[in-house]
């Protein structure tokens, strides 16, 4: 097997034993393979040791994989880094799930785009529960009323949340953040009508699965350290 191979398994398994842990079926957790600034080879490699769901951050890079992997017809895209509105049309011909939706504006772009395709397109409203000043997201007292106008977009359907927390060094601290993201939507209506929840990454991916995750999001874990941002 290829080290990424390998390490898909080995991901898979500590998947597979916390979700044993906390008492949930290891298929109600999807996981996402965080591929920005590596190689098509190395998803082509991913998706060969089984793979299908890739995780993307920029509109560009998106796009030239998709086309490079266009020979891979099962492979899904989500989109998880910050999206400008006039990056929209590139993206949403390729995008399975679109995670980091916190403005009408771009709701607005999307919709636009989804109309000129005749598709919809699943999304996640990106929460700021940290409640950084750098990082996007709305705020936790903002997503209600954001929700009921996402809602009104006909060609946009909300299927949860997404959370990207303050980076801390012990995997355990990242909990409370995890908690708030499920917390919060317990309170916008619980999973029947918000059933995703995106949380957890490399090193903390096992607390978000016993705080709730139902996808997770594995870059460094999988293909080793990024290159430095383009
Ligand atoms: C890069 C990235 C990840 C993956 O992070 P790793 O620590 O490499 O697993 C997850 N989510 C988002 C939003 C990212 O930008």
């Amino acid at each position: 097997m290829s080290d990424i191979g390998t390490r898909l398994a080995d991901i898979r398994g500590a998947i597979a034993r916390a979700c044993q842990g906390c008492g949930r079926d290891p298929s109600s957790v999807a996981l996402v393979a965080v591929s920005k600034f590596h190689p098509a080879s190395a998803l082509q490699e991913a998706y060969e040791a089984g793979q299908r769901e890739f995780g993307e951050s920029y509109a560009q890079e998106l796009v030239e994989k998709a086309e490079q992997l266009a020979h891979l017809p099962d492979i899904r895209w989500h989109f998880i880094g910050a999206l400008q509105r006039n990056k929209a049309k590139f993206v949403v011909p390729h995008v399975h799930l679109l995670e980091t939706v916190a403005s009408v504006r771009l709701a607005e772009a999307l919709e636009q785009r989804a109309q000129a395709l005749s598709r919809t397109v699943d999304v996640l409203l990106q929460v700021n529960v940290g409640g950084e000043a750098q990082k996007s997201g709305c705020c936790a007292e903002e997503a209600a009323a954001l929700l009921e106008q996402l809602d009104a977009f006909p060609s946009l359907r909300v299927r949860g949340l997404m959370t990207l927390p303050p980076f801390e060094l012990e995997p355990e601290d990242t909990r409370t953040y995890f908690r708030a993201l499920r917390t919060l939507r317990d309170r916008l209506g619980g999973p029947a009508r918000l059933p995703h929840l995106s949380m957890g990454m490399s090193h903390d991916f096992e607390v978000a699965i016993a705080e709730g995750a139902t996808i997770v999001r594995v870059g460094t874990a999988i293909f080793g350290d990024r290159a430095a941002p383009r």
